[in-house]
């Protein structure tokens, strides 16, 4: 295994990152990597820049940017009754069906962080003909166990709701968490830079984000492309493992936990500089699966950063995970692993020379 910092990991897991509002996961990022790289930056809407090596545009090298979102799905409070019950609504595609039951944090305006739970009535209060009944956000409520008054006094409309931090190890490898949809990412970027940072090649451009409100329409993307420019840009994001019950490969494809680093062959990638990192995968041996996607197109920030100025050509990889957008998503740290290991050697030995031929 290589060497890998599982602490980073973990505080970024438990630092909360809620689409649009992301800047304590971003100022770790950027804590983590300044003394590794050659400068560091943050643009207006938050997204966070790491950048190893100068500008020298004209020579063999290419300018890299490796993309990965910190932002997790969560929530905004909308309203709060007399009882000081608190109502809420999503930012991002949370699946409703995982709220109830669930443990929160909310972030007052103040800074302080509050914890409730989203209860339900007891199914044996719940007439038989109502109880598999559709579940809709605006039915449930935050249950902070604080008087109306405190309450008020603490909590604003508009204060930010994130599920509680929750990451454990299910085996060696196997971790569950909430945001691990993109932080894995994040992660993945953090060890690749510390990695190419101590390398002696000099002629390496590269400049990881962590991009922010990918959930909400890949909006820090449409941004952070147009700033930075690269010669190629490579997304990072959690894909769909489908080593689940009900989830037929017939109609979602074969991507299984543990058997490496998937690398997308859809249109939002270029094939040509795709098919170079699947001879960089086979030729060292790492571990990774190959996937057309269930979509034509979307679904990572690769959509928009390929179609940013007079376009940048993308390369797409994902980390499988089971049970996305929900409170307990499950990834393997081998994928990880391979992740890492693949993006240092496309940074280190994609050059221009190779790319004409
Ligand atoms: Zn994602």
């Amino acid at each position: 295994m290589i060497d890998m910092d599982i602490n980073f990991l973990n505080a970024i897991l438990n630092t909360h990152s809620v689409s649009g509002f992301e800047n304590q996961a971003g100022k770790l990022f950027l804590d983590y990597l300044a003394p590794c790289v050659d400068s560091i930056d943050m643009d207006s809407i938050g997204n966070c820049y790491a950048y190893i090596g100068n500008e020298c545009k004209g020579d063999k090298s290419i300018k890299f940017l490796l993309d990965a979102h910190i932002d997790e799905i969560g929530f905004q409070v909308i309203y709060i009754d007399e009882q000081g019950y608190i109502y809420i609504r999503k930012n991002g595609g949370i699946d409703v069906y995982c709220i109830p039951g669930s443990q929160v944090v909310i972030r007052t305006s103040s800074g302080e962080e509050l914890f409730g739970i989203i209860g339900k009535k007891p199914i044996h209060l719940i007439a038989p003909e109502e109880r598999n009944k559709n579940i809709e956000l605006h039915n449930l409520w935050i249950d902070t166990g604080l008087s109306p008054y405190e309450v008020k006094k603490k909590i604003s409309i508009g204060d930010v709701v994130a599920w509680k931090s929750n990451m454990i190890y299910l085996s060696d490898t196997k971790i569950s968490s909430k945001g691990l949809d993109d932080k894995v990412g994040v992660y993945i970027i953090s060890q690749v830079l510390k990695k190419l940072s101590s390398s002696e090649n000099d002629s390496i451009q590269v400049c990881g984000v962590a991009s922010v409100q990918e959930e909400v329409g890949n909006r820090g993307a449409i941004i952070c492309g147009h700033k930075v420019n690269p010669d190629i840009a490579i997304c990072i994001d959690v894909d769909f493992a489908t080593d689940v019950p009900d989830c037929p490969k017939t109609k979602y494809g074969d991507i299984a936990l543990g058997k490496g680093v998937v690398i997308h062959r859809s249109i939002d990638n270029t094939s040509s500089i795709t098919s170079l990192v699947e001879n960089i995968a086979k030729e060292n041996n790492i571990k990774h699966q190959v996937s057309a996607r269930t979509l034509a197109v979307g679904g990572t920030n690769a959509v928009v950063l390929q179609q940013t100025k007079d376009g940048i050509m993308t390369i797409s990889l994902g980390i499988p995970c089971r049970y996305m957008h929900t409170p307990v998503e499950l990834c393997d740290l081998d994928d990880i692993e391979s992740a890492i290991e693949l993006l240092y050697l496309i940074i280190t030995k994609i050059n221009s020379e190779i790319l004409i031929k």
